[in-house]
C-alpha cells in the first residue's frame, strides 16, 4: 500500500472559486468565503505540525518499510524513527527464518528433537498464528514452511525451473499441519511431532512488527504518522490538517494493471493488509505460481488474485487475515472476513472482477470495478 498526498490545497480553492463564478446568489458566496476562512483558520491554528513529514525507508523483513511521521521537533522525530527501525530489526532477528542466526531458524533446527523455549515475541506470533489457523479452518497455517521451501517461487523463477512434482508436494505435505505443533503455554515451548516440520511466520510477522514499531513511536510521543510494511500498513493518529488531513489517503495497487485499484480515505488507527499473487511468483508454460500456498492442496491458492483487509484487532491479525482470506478465495474468503471477522474487504476474484463488503464503501475514495482495466 502507499500513502498518497492530497492534491495541493490551491487546487481545492480553485475548484471552490470556479463554483463561485457560476453561482449568482450573494448569500452562497458569503457562505463559501466563511468556509474558506474557517479552513485557513484551522491551518493557521495548527502551527506545530509541519506540512512536510519526516520519512525514512529501510529494507526489513524482506520488504521496504516506510515510516512517515508528522512532528514538531525534528530531532525528536528522527530519534523516534531510529528507535522504531531498531525494533523492526530486532523482530527480524527473531522471526526471519531465512537468517540462520534468527531465533526461529534455531527453533526450526531443534524442535523435532525436543521442546524449545521461545521468547515472548515469538510466542505471541505463534499464538496468533494458531488462532488464525483455527479460525480459518486450516487455510492459514504457520507450519506451511516445507511447502514454501519446496515451491521456492523466487528461486524457480530465476532458474526457469518447472513447478515441483505431485510426489514432491505429497511428501512435503506430510510435514505440514499445525495440529502437529505442540505448544506448551505454561512452559512457553514448541515441539514438532513430525520430523521435517518448518514454522514460517511470513504470513503475519510484518503485521506483528508493525505494531511493535508503532508502539515505539507512540512511547516517544509521536501521535501522527503512517507505517507501511508494503503489504500491511497502519495509520497512526490523524494526519495534520496542514498536510491535508485529518484523513489518510491510502492507495492499493492494481494486481493486473498499471497504477491503483482503489484509494481509501482512512481515519486514525486503521490497519490495511493486502495479499496478492503479483509480487512473488514465477511463470512456467504460461501458468503463474505464486507464494501463498493452500496447505490443504499443497499448491498456490487459486481462488483470488488479491485481497485487501481494512480493520482488524491488531497488525498480526490483519496481516494473517488477508493471507487466510486469499487462500479461501472468492466468495468464501470475503464472506468469512465479513461475517466471522468483522472486517471490511476488497477482493479481486480469479477472473479479475472486484468484490467488496458493503461497509467498505464509506471508506472508498475511488474504485475500479475490474483489475487491469
Ligand atoms: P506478504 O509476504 O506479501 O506480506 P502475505 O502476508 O500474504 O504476503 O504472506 C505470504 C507469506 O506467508 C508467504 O511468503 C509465506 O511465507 C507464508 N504463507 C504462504 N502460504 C501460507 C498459508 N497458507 N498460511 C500461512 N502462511 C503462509
Ligand atoms: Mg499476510
Amino acid at each position: 500500500m502507499e500513502e498518497k498526498d492530497f492534491p495541493d490545497d490551491s487546487a481545492d480553492e480553485e475548484r471552490i472559486g470556479r463554483k463561485n463564478r457560476r453561482d449568482t446568489l450573494v448569500v452562497t458566496a458569503v457562505f463559501l468565503a466563511l468556509v474558506v476562512a474557517a479552513f485557513l483558520g484551522v491551518k493557521l491554528f495548527n502551527p506545530g505540525y509541519s506540512r512536510e513529514p519526516y520519512r525514512r525507508v529501510e529494507f526489513v523483513l524482506d520488504d521496504y518499510v516506510t515510516i512517515t511521521v508528522y512532528g514538531k521537533d525534528q530531532s525528536r522525530v528522527e530519534e523516534a524513527v531510529d528507535a522504531a527501525f531498531r525494533e523492526l530489526f530486532r523482530i527480524q532477528d527473531i522471526a526471519d527464518r531465512y537468517r540462520s542466526e534468527s531465533e526461529l531458524a534455531g527453533v526450526n533446527r531443534e524442535a523435532a528433537s525436543g521442546p524449545v523455549r521461545v521468547s515472548d515475541e515469538l510466542w505471541e506470533m505463534l499464538e496468533t498464528g494458531m488462532e488464525i489457523y483455527r479460525a480459518s479452518g486450516g487455510a492459514f497455517d504457520i507450519t506451511v514452511g516445507p511447502l514454501v521451501d519446496l515451491w521456492d517461487v523466487v528461486g524457480r523463477g530465476e532458474k526457469g525451473e518447472p513447478p515441483p512434482s505431485e510426489e514432491e508436494i505429497a511428501r512435503a505435505r506430510e510435514a505440514v499441519g499445525a495440529d502437529k505443533l505442540e505448544l506448551d503455554a505454561a512452559a512457553r515451548t514448541v515441539r514438532f511431532a513430525h520430523p521435517g516440520m518448518v514454522i514460517d511466520v511470513g504470513g503475519l510477522a510484518k503485521g506483528y512488527a508493525l505494531d511493535r514499531a508503532a508502539g515505539v513511536l507512540r512511547s516517544r510521543g509521536m501521535t501522527s504518522g503512517y507505517v507501511s510494511m508494503i503489504s500491511t500498513d497502519l495509520t497512526m493518529g490523524e494526519k495534520p490538517s496542514a498536510a491535508g488531513g485529518p484523513l489518510w489517503r491510502i492507495a492499493v495497487l492494481d494486481p493486473r494493471g498499471e497504477g491503483y485499484l482503489a484509494t481509501f480515505l482512512l481515519t486514525a488507527e486503521c490497519y490495511v493488509s493486502t495479499s496478492g499473487d503479483y509480487q512473488r511468483y514465477f511463470e512456467y508454460r504460461g501458468v503463474r505460481y505464486h507464494h501463498i500456498l493452500d496447505p490443504r492442496t499443497g499448491y498456490p491458492a487459486r481462488g483470488a488474485i488479491s485481497v485487501t483487509v481494512v480493520g482488524g484487532r491488531d497488525g498480526a491479525w490483519s496481516d494473517g487475515l488477508s493471507t487466510a482470506a486469499f487462500v479461501k478465495g472468492y466468495p468464501e474468503g470475503l464472506q468469512w472476513l465479513q461475517a466471522a471477522q468483522g472486517v471490511e474487504c476488497l477482493m479481486v476474484d480469479a477472473s479479475g472482477v472486484v468484490h467488496t463488503t458493503p461497509g467498505l464503501h464509506s471508506l472508498l475514495e475511488e474504485l475500479k470495478e475490474r483489475a487491469g482495466s
